[in-house]
């Protein structure tokens, strides 16, 4: 969806009266009384849909079911459907949004247990390669546990450079792949800036040196199409642009072809062939469920089907056309209104995904002095301002507004009334 200048605030209401996913705000829960829209000019305008998405209405009243009914009258007798629950929304999840084939996607534990997992088994499946590479801007987590691996495997990391506005150039993996590199440890969508990476082409690359590559779709799966057809490994997470509540269980990724030569390093009997047997020593079951550790977190993979549903209803190509048109908007009125701020984003919305990061070297007071104003961004590290106009509850009037908002408190120097020092939580 491309759209011609926005001028006026009424510019931008006339491409919400022409979204075609405006109907999904309804979708979601509001924050006026009992989950309505407010839509009166004192409302709040959450841009970090990229972090914790919203509640999906049916969300509550889903769980709800599986905890009266399935749990409160079924009790062990529901063990029958749960045992297929984790593969059933990785499956959902692979149709939907990953791009990816049946029993390839499996939901379990956290993002970062899923990194840990997957970068084991990659390493075990490269015996004599003794390198990791990782972004040197890569998510804090993925380095920790790259670093983690590593130490304890005596294997050596190596970070790639990247620019941590425009992401990553080709020629610099190049540069630092060879045939000691077991995997590549890379996110889709990086974090800060939202710069998009190539799959087809740094998979490939990877490829022709004999590595895996380990992707991160945390900021990807719901706000890029991804076609993981054309991948190894993948994880990511369900609670940002899936909206599947706070710590929803995270996804898996292994190319079916990869499957039977791959072990994770947590032998737990979920992943085990034949659990019920309770045999003496464990044997890894065929199939993605392999990659499955313990009893798994039925109530909260409830919500994340509830998410991935709306999601896959929704379509990734009108959701990632309404990202791009929502990030454009947001880069053209900043350029306008905003000239105290940089870009620090890919200009171009086909090298991004649905978020953008503005850098201010008072951004900490100004994403406080935002959140008094009812915008909610996010704050990230040096000096950036993160705004996630999360496609299916984000109209082009809210991102009008938030910019609206954002030049009055500069133009008042509103913000450097709050203090300067950074919170726990940003
Ligand atoms: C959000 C995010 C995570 C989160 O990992 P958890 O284990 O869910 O805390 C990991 N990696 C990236 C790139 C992220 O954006």
């Amino acid at each position: 969806m491309q759209h011609g200048p926005v001028r006026t605030r009424s510019d931008a209401q006339q491409l919400d009266a022409a979204d075609p996913l405006a109907g999904f705000r309804e979708r979601f829960t509001g924050d006026g009384p009992d989950g309505t829209w407010d839509d009166g000019p004192g409302r709040r305008i959450y841009l970090d849909g990229n972090s914790l998405g919203r509640l999906p209405r049916a969300t509550p009243a889903a769980v709800a079911r599986v905890v009266e009914q399935e749990w409160g009258r079924g009790l062990v007798g529901s063990w029958s459907d749960w045992v297929g629950q984790a593969g059933r929304a990785g499956d959902a999840l692979a149709a939907g949004v990953l791009g990816a084939r049946p029993g390839e996607v499996l939901v379990s534990d956290s993002t970062s247990v899923n990194l840990f997992k997957l970068l084991e088994a990659g390493v075990d499946a490269r015996p004599g390669r003794d390198v990791v590479v990782c972004s040197a801007d890569e998510f804090p987590t993925d380095r920790y546990v790259v670093a983690g691996v590593a130490r304890r495997r005596g294997m050596t990391v190596r970070e790639v450079p990247v620019d941590v506005d425009q992401g990553l150039v080709l020629d610099d993996l190049a540069a630092v792949l060879d045939d000691r590199v077991a995997v590549v440890v890379l996110s889709l969508v990086a974090y800060r800036s939202g710069a998009l990476a190539d799959l087809v082409a740094v998979t490939a690359l990877a490829r022709e040196h004999g590595a895996l590559v380990l992707w991160d779709l945390s900021h990807a799966a719901g706000s890029v199409e991804v076609d993981l057809s054309a991948a190894d490994l993948a994880v990511g997470c369900t609670y940002k642009h899936l909206n599947g509540g706070p710590g929803a269980p995270a996804f898996l990724y292994v190319r079916r072809e990869l499957q039977a030569e791959l072990r994770q390093p947590i032998q737990g009997w979920f992943g085990a062939s034949d659990q019920f047997a309770m045999g003496p020593d464990y044997e890894p079951v065929d199939g993605v469920e392999r990659f499955a550790v313990g009893t798994p977190p039925v109530l909260a993979t409830t919500a994340v089907e509830v998410g991935v549903a709306i999601t896959t209803e929704a379509g990734m190509a009108a959701i990632a056309a309404k990202g791009r048109a929502l990030t454009d908007l947001l880069v053209e009125l900043a350029d306008d209104r905003l000239p105290q701020l940089r870009l620090a984003s890919p200009r171009d919305a086909a090298h991004r995904g649905a978020h953008v990061s503005l850098e201010h070297p008072q951004a900490w007071q100004l994403t406080q002095a935002l959140v008094d104003h009812g915008v909610v961004p996010d704050f990230r590290t040096p000096d950036r301002v993160r705004f996630g106009p999360a496609p299916l509850y984000t109209r082009f009037v809210d991102v009008w507004d938030a910019v609206d908002r954002l030049a009055e408190i500069l133009a008042a120097d509103d913000h450097l009334r709050y203090p300067a020092t950074r919170s726990r939580v940003t």
